[in-house]
């Protein structure tokens, strides 16, 4: 065994759950080891990012001029061929009115650039970040709590290190989540089957839609087309499990063989290359990606992102989850470990909003799924879901862009304003005289709002509207019955009628 120490609190994976958690406890001023299998950077997918995280997120982190700096592709929106019209369809985040504006836009991302500012960004706030550092066991006392874990360091040699807490961040492979005594069950309707490679030469889409992510449905599944640079494109096909015989064996034919079946992105590759070598050149399958534990903390040990959950790839939810959930549990963690609470009320509202943003997000992308119409098609027949339609379209694009929270620190965007340069403003005004939606397009998303969880949504979005109308000085009353509201810095918990002003 080579070193033994003792911190507050150990982080495990260095994506963007893990940084997000461990740079707000640093920033509370606790001593955290985050440790981090890979050397960074690293690859991984999920490269459509919401305005949330960039917006909300990033800049509670302070890494948001560093994000914006970084030169990646700007997402005014996504782009669909979805539902029963033949013609696709877009919708923009400046319609959303918490969004509007210059904080109206994502970002699509290298995850190995992104992923790696991120963990940079952590260390330069004082977490001990340590790379080549893989997690093999958890250590536990007499009770089960979990004290602390054991790792290897680049060099093989072992080595202990005990914190208060354990956070898992450490992705969908996670082995760890059983010492918080959870175990995880896989969706019922969600079983698909991803394939998913990269091109260069790929065209864009018209102006001021050429940094959206394209999603197209087709017979045998769907399609996401992401413009990552000017250049390089990742393309993903995602069909049903039941089918993953069709992508097995010479994976690049089976990945050309499924665009030809997807007209619309058929035409996007006419002139385009996939990329053979580096990073890009493999072609890579995803499958058994949508789950969530039966608890997301427990026993001393707090799980994060792709550890606790994951929906599905359609509209860009898994970094959105993984970053809210790091803020959540950080802030979590640093009530209790002020003294300020006890561990049930302060992961009981970890808990209670993860699962409550989680739920609406499966229920609104079940929906999302429900909408393509194409009975006579295996995969969209057996996604059917059914209801009565309603519609609320800046309800939609709130939901979509990660603000169903209501919190101020994700939405509030009067006070970024002045940080975005006159070009976003262009972006964004030229989003907007696009309409968001065709009116076309806004029957069609009528499908959507079909669930009561759907419209309670769409209740409180109207109420975050004003809020955000607002600004940050205002009360915010707690998310959840009986539950907890934001601490001043947005760092911790604190009962409301304690500390009842966010910001
Ligand atoms: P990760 O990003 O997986 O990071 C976990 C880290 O932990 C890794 O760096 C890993 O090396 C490290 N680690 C693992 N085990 C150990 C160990 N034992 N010790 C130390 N370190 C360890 N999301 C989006 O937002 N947009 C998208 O467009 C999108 N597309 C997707 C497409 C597909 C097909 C799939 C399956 C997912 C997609 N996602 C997307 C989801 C996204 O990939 C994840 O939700 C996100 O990466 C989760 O971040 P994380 O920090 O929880 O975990």
């Amino acid at each position: 065994m080579g070193t033994v120490e003792q911190v507050d609190v150990v982080v495990v994976g260095g994506g963007p759950g893990g940084s997000t958690t461990a740079t707000l406890l640093a920033k509370s001023g606790h001593r955290v080891v985050q440790l981090e299998r890979e050397s960074f950077p690293r690859y991984q997918i999920g490269e459509s990012l919401l305005p949330s995280t960039i917006h909300g997120v990033c800049r509670l982190l302070g890494v948001e001029d560093e994000i914006e700096n970084a030169g990646f592709m700007k997402k005014a929106g996504g782009s669909f061929r979805w539902g029963t019209s033949p013609t696709p369809w877009n919708f923009n985040f400046a319609i959303s009115p918490e969004f509007a504006g210059p904080t109206s836009h994502a970002y699509q991302v290298e995850r190995m650039r992104f992923d790696e500012i991120l963990l940079r960004h952590a260390a330069k706030t004082g977490v001990d970040v340590r790379e080549q550092s893989a997690v093999t066991g958890v250590l536990t006392d007499e009770t089960g709590r979990v004290t602390g874990v054991d790792y290897t360091d680049e060099n093989g040699v072992a080595h202990r290190v005990l914190g208060r807490y354990v956070v898992d961040a450490s992705g969908n492979k996670t082995r760890l989540t059983k010492h918080a005594g959870a175990e995880r069950v896989y969706s019922d309707f969600f079983q698909n089957v991803a394939l998913f490679g990269y091109f260069t030469g790929g065209k864009r889409l018209p102006a001021p839609s050429s940094g959206n992510i394209l999603c197209a449905a087709f017979d045998e599944g769907w399609i996401w087309y992401i413009p990552l640079t000017d250049d390089l494109t990742s393309v993903g096909v995602v069909v049903a499990k039941e089918h993953a015989a069709k992508i097995q064996g010479d994976q690049e034919a089976a990945l050309l063989r499924l665009i030809d079946r997807c007209s619309i992105v058929e035409d996007m590759l006419t002139d385009a290359t996939r990329v053979t070598d580096g990073v890009y050149g493999e072609i890579r399958t995803r499958k058994d990606y949508s789950y969530a534990n039966t608890k997301f903390w427990g026993n001393g040990m707090v799980l994060v992102g792709d550890a606790a959950c994951f929906i599905d790839p359609v509209f860009s939810t898994g970094v959105h989850l993984a970053t809210y959930s790091g803020v959540l549990a950080a802030r979590s963690i640093n009530s209790v470990l002020s003294g300020a609470m006890t561990e049930e009320r302060a992961f009981g509202e970890f808990e209670g909003r993860y699962r409550r943003e989680y739920a609406v997000f499966y229920e609104f992308l079940s929906s999302f799924y429900d909408m393509e119409q194409s009975e006579d098609s295996y995969f969209w027949r057996a996604r059917k879901v059914t209801g009565a339609p309603t519609a609320d379209l800046e309800a939609f694009v709130s939901l979509v862009a990660g603000g169903f929270s209501k919190e101020a620190a994700l939405t509030d965007a009067a006070a970024v304003v002045e940080r975005f340069t006159a070009s976003s403003q262009a972006l964004t005004e030229a989003a907007a005289k696009t309409g968001g939606m065709d009116t076309d397009a806004g029957h069609r998303m009528n499908h959507l709002f079909k669930t009561p969880v759907v419209r309670e949504v769409m209740e409180e979005m109207n109420a975050m509207q004003a809020r955000g109308v607002m600004g940050s000085a205002q009360v915010e009353p707690p998310l959840l019955d009986g539950g907890l509201v934001p601490s001043t810095n947005g760092l911790a918990w604190a009962e409301p009628d304690v500390v009842p002003v966010a910001g």
